[in-house]
């Protein structure tokens, strides 16, 4: 019977140290390049993405956020909001912000970090302003919550990202005064180097997104990521997979674990793209996945079961 017991101990203990990354780690906050908990030291977030809230809602509630971080160890989520297709947040608001608040309650509930991705990939200033508000306003006390207000601009150059950023940090400000904020940058999070050379000023806990699909995205833009972070800019990485940028090709093991070792070296966070089940190798769940966790080795994709034994092993 004590052998039981101290073993259920053990269990829970182990348990409770994923589910309690935010009382473990409080309020972060960005020293120089490094993301840092409260009491000053470098943190380390890995976790996953949801997909687009508008496509794969069925993956947006409690039991799913609750099984990412007892069985995939999780400390950090990441809340994918559609905002331009058919359905996603411009044209149905409600039903955007009830998917959002699901997760985003149940990773509070959870007490680790999660990210409000703006997921867009055209400026819509006036929205992402009113949105963001809203949410500073309702979670902005929350140290669990991070803010992404541009997933990955495509057409627009980085004064125009950068002029908006600013507008949607001031509106974030009025209600939150501290919580991290990440800042999105032209060519799917790829130009770091051009905010490396014009950054934001005057702005405090603002990082950058660096994304990377392995296959595609290698050497160079590693040495872009290394340029910008000795110039002082602090980078996470809110979105990478192993495989090419169209999202479904074959993984590149070797470029994947160069890009983890690249990150880990450095203290980078980094999440990986995405709870999904549409027939591509980037979502990383089958369509016989259930919609509330509780997946097998026989529900994941490779991509998925690759990011699993990352998590197990780094966020240990
Ligand atoms: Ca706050």
């Amino acid at each position: 019977m004590i052998k039981i017991a101290t073993l259920l101990i053990l269990l829970l203990s182990v348990t409770m140290c994923f589910s309690q990354s935010v009382k473990k780690n409080g309020q972060l906050s960005v020293n120089g390049t490094q993301l840092v908990n409260e009491q000053g030291k470098a943190v380390v977030l890995r976790g996953v993405s949801f997909g687009w809230h508008n496509w794969w809602p069925r993956f947006y509630n409690e039991e799913t956020v609750n099984w990412l971080v007892d069985d995939w160890n999780c400390t950090i989520l990441r809340a994918a909001m559609g905002v331009e297709p058919k359905k996603a947040y411009l044209s149905k608001p409600k039903f955007a912000l009830k998917k959002m608040e699901a997760v985003i309650d149940a990773a509070i509930e959870k007490d680790i970090y999660v990210i409000i991705d703006w997921h867009a990939h055209e400026l819509n200033t006036e929205a992402a302003k009113i949105f963001f508000a809203q949410m500073a306003q309702k979670y902005g006390s929350n140290p669990h919550v991070i803010y992404e207000i541009f997933n990955e601009p495509v057409h627009d150059s980085w004064e125009e990202v950068k002029a908006y950023s600013i507008e949607v940090i001031d509106a974030i400000r009025e209600y939150d005064s501290n919580n991290v904020i990440l800042v999105g940058n032209p060519h799917w999070d790829q130009d770091v180097h051009l905010v490396a050379d014009n950054p934001i000023e005057g702005k405090s806990n603002i990082m950058y997104t660096l994304h990377y699909y392995a296959s595609t995205h290698k050497e160079y833009l590693r040495e872009r990521g290394d340029y910008a972070i000795n110039k002082g800019i602090p980078i996470f990485i809110s979105e990478c997979a192993g495989m090419k940028a169209d999202g479904d090709s074959e993984l590149d093991y070797d470029e994947w674990q160069k890009w983890i070792d690249w990150a880990e070296e450095r203290k980078i966070s980094w999440i990986t793209w995405s709870i999904a089940d549409k027939d591509e190798t980037c979502s990383m769940l089958y369509k016989k996945a259930s919609s509330k966790g509780n997946w097998k080795d026989e529900h994941i994709k490779e991509s998925g079961l690759r990011t699993k034994e990352y998590l197990l092993k780094y966020n240990k």
